[in-house]
């Protein structure tokens, strides 16, 4: 009897056994793919191979690798995310090619203003800036706000006093007129034009229709995971032609614009702001991944391809998780864009193909 009992438990306790066999191939721990990945992006809309020139195109392919590779080395000389991810925003921010820093296009009063955001996935913290005009590399300060200062988001006139009380060299203050591109303001010019010659209801469609139909993007950001595992991302940039009353897209706005966090994923944004501030697209994203479960690329397809195209938004998002699988998802003709490996391998891409 003892003998039959001693039988049954060693069928049991192996029967248990090969289910929790059979249970882990079957739910296999996810594989990291990248021990350290970075992606950005410099801009998404009608970015189209017809309205390029040959010297265009190969001047964005040579600035988005150039600050990608930035980055990159950071991260595989074992440095922080946080820093790579703000090397390489100030690197597109210098440049005229794209609407950040220098190349912001212009407000309806004929300034520039910028507004970005920066934010560390693994503590949550954040920090922003929206409607300053006379820091060179807003990312820098909005990195600043997020270290130095009680506060998630400094805007317009009291962001640039911050700037000023920092009193750090890194941190360089110009005149606005620093801002300045003949072709940014020839830009706000056509749509001044476009809008003297309608009624003020047409104005209002023109001002989508120069956004939305034009290459008026070139909003900047960068996500990044480094070897330690931490996630990072910023964006910034000159926000919207034509814009008045203080108008602040969601590049500044944490959530909408940009988010990390090391459970999930790092994201930052690019479109037209108001339905991805009202979609609060990079948090979905990484609610999504959360809650729902869903990987990265399930995550941004929903928000991007499905969620937002729903409300009429356009634009993209450059995403990458935890395990370093990298997402460039955009409902536009074309983004700017760009992702490296912990290979060193460089994928640069503009159009949809
Ligand atoms: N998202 C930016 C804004 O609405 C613009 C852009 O990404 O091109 O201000």
């Amino acid at each position: 009897m003892k003998n039959v009992f001693y039988l049954f438990l060693v069928i049991i306790i192996s029967s248990c056994t090969y289910k929790m066999e059979i249970g882990d191939s079957e739910d296999p721990e996810p594989e990291q793919v990248n021990e350290f990945a970075i992606v950005i992006h410099g801009g998404a809309g009608t970015i189209k191979k017809e309205n390029m020139t040959p010297e265009l195109e190969l001047a964005y392919n040579d600035k988005l690798a150039e600050a990608i590779k930035v980055g990159h080395e950071i991260l595989k000389n074992g440095g922080d995310a946080m820093d790579a991810v703000e090397a390489t925003i100030r690197i597109m921010e210098d440049s005229p090619l794209f609407n950040a820093g220098k190349g912001a296009v212009f407000t309806h009063d004929g300034t520039n203003s910028l507004d970005a955001s920066f934010m560390d996935g693994k503590t949550l913290n954040a920090g922003a800036v929206a409607g300053i005009s006379t820091v060179k590399n807003p990312i820098s300060l909005a990195r600043k706000v997020m270290t130095n200062s009680e506060h998630v988001m400094l805007s317009g006139a009291g962001g640039d006093a911050f700037a000023k009380a920092l009193n750090d060299p890194a941190i360089e203050i110009v005149p606005n007129s620093y801002f300045f591109t003949q072709n940014r303001y020839d830009g706000l010019q056509r749509v001044l034009k476009a809008e003297a010659d309608k009624d003020p209801q047409a104005a209002v469609l023109q001002l989508q229709d120069a956004f939305t139909k034009d290459s008026k993007y070139g909003t900047v950001g960068c996500v990044a995971l480094d070897k330690k595992g931490n996630i990072a991302a910023g964006t910034s940039t000159g926000g919207m032609t034509n814009k008045k009353y203080g108008r602040i897209g969601d590049a500044p706005i944490i959530g909408s614009g940009t988010y990390a966090n090391n459970a999930t994923c790092g994201v930052s944004s690019t479109g037209h702001g108001e339905y991805f501030i009202r979609a609060q697209v990079a948090y979905d994203i990484s609610a999504l991944m959360e809650y729902k479960g869903l990987t990265l690329e399930e995550a941004t397809e929903t928000v991007v391809q499905k969620k937002l195209v729903d409300l009429g938004g356009t634009g993209g998002v450059v995403a990458l998780d935890h395990l370093g699988n990298i997402s460039m998802n955009f409902n536009t003709p074309g983004m700017y864009r760009a992702m490296m490996n912990d290979k060193g391998e460089l994928v640069v891409g503009m159009y949809k193909e």
